[in-house]
């Protein structure tokens, strides 16, 4: 990675407490007149309230309190993630460039048979950067990034669901182009069975609807208006493709497989979370660990390099507290070796064989 990558921002934390994320990372200078003049929608700094104050005043045909209550859970975050902080993955990075990056970006190249799709899934073992490259997507596309996840619609909002799924579709055409990842998706788009219960069967239903709405906005659309606020695309996350009934599957225009990292990959993320830290790690050190990681996901990767780098300050015991920082010596390939004790691969070969065959039956190349 070079310095100027990491010193323009931290590794970003993806862990969300929030079950509704919208991080507004628009940047485009779209003559849209929701925007601001850098183009984001303006909910940062000492503006937020009124902006959306203003937003919801023009709310119309759906339950303001829901809108409100998207807003109200959106994190505006200065986070912002870029194709270069996403180790590996170039099939799956130049799928959503052409699908959504180029044609959120030119609008006026990307009608008729060019449209956009509206609907990507992106499926592979956990810990892969599935999130991750929603917001690269989000970042790169200068969009509204929301962000779902299906088993918080399911419990926490049970009830509230549908007019919150409803809100949701609805703000993101106003505060469009948006992505909307919804993770963990399998959970709202599982086959029907007889046990399903009624609410959730419900919430599958309003979720269909308003995905189609999308495509019908921009069947009737004729003004430019129109043709930006149809820039809204449904991205799905899963470690269960199996489990999305047919019907469901179908929507998704791309299914795009999200694997377990390969060397280089290992190589490169391995390098880049050193980047930022002392270390006495060679060239062989680090095709060593490489080497020992194979079959480690993206995430694990990142939990065994946190945990070596807890060893130099483990050794420190209680003079912890008066060190000085540059006293603290640089991690080591001994600490790696010991965090290879704890710190397992996740995902097991049989699982990743599942994975292999669903992408040879249902997933898209490239
Ligand atoms: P998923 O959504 O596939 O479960 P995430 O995108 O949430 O996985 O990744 C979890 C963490 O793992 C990330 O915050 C990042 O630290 C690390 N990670 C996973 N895959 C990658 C990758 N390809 N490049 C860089 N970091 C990754």
């Amino acid at each position: 990675a070079n310095t100027n990558e990491t010193t323009r921002r931290n590794e970003p934390t993806l862990v969300s407490t929030s079950p509704i994320l919208v991080s507004a990372t628009a940047t485009t200078a779209e003559p849209n007149p929701r925007r601001s003049r850098s183009g984001t929608p303006d909910m940062e700094g000492s503006s937020s309230s009124s902006a959306k104050e203003e937003i919801l005043k023009s709310v119309q045909g759906v339950d303001r309190n829901a809108c409100e209550q998207i807003l109200n859970e959106i994190l505006v975050t200065d986070e912002k993630v870029y194709w270069d902080d996403i180790a590996g993955l170039r099939n799956a990075k130049n799928s959503l460039k052409e699908a959504v990056v180029y044609p959120f970006l030119r609008p006026d190249l990307f009608k008729g048979l060019r449209e956009p799709i509206r609907g990507m899934l992106l499926f592979g073992p956990p810990g892969t950067g599935k999130t991750m490259i929603a917001k690269a997507v989000a970042t790169e596309s200068h969009s509204t990034f929301f962000s779902v996840s299906a088993s918080s619609l399911l419990s926490k909002y049970l009830g509230e669901s549908e007019k919150l799924i409803r809100a949701l579709f609805y703000m993101a055409k106003k505060l469009s182009p948006s992505i909307i990842f919804i993770d963990e998706i399998d959970s709202m788009l599982t086959a029907r069975s007889d046990n399903e219960n009624e609410s959730s069967r419900r919430i599958k239903t309003e979720l269909l609807i308003q995905w189609s709405s999308l495509s019908n906005a921009t069947a009737q659309s004729e003004g430019q208006n129109n043709v930006l606020d149809s820039r809204v695309l449904v991205l799905g996350a899963t470690n269960l493709p199996w489990a999305i009934d047919d019907a469901a599957r179908r929507r998704f225009s791309r299914r795009l497989y999200i694997p377990l990292p390969d060397y280089e990959t290992r190589l490169y993320h391995l390098k880049r979370l050193m980047a930022k830290q002392k270390n006495n790690l060679e060239d062989l050190d680090y095709e060593l660990i490489t080497k020992m990681t194979d079959g480690f996901s993206g995430s694990d990767l990142t939990s065994l390099a946190k945990e070596a780098a807890m060893e130099p300050i483990r050794d420190l015991g209680d003079k912890l507290m008066f060190v000085d920082f540059d006293k603290i010596r640089g991690i080591e390939i001994k600490d790696f070796q010991n965090s290879l004790i704890t710190i397992k691969k996740s995902v097991s070969p049989e699982s990743l064989q599942k994975y292999e065959d669903w992408s040879t039956e249902f997933g898209s190349t490239g």
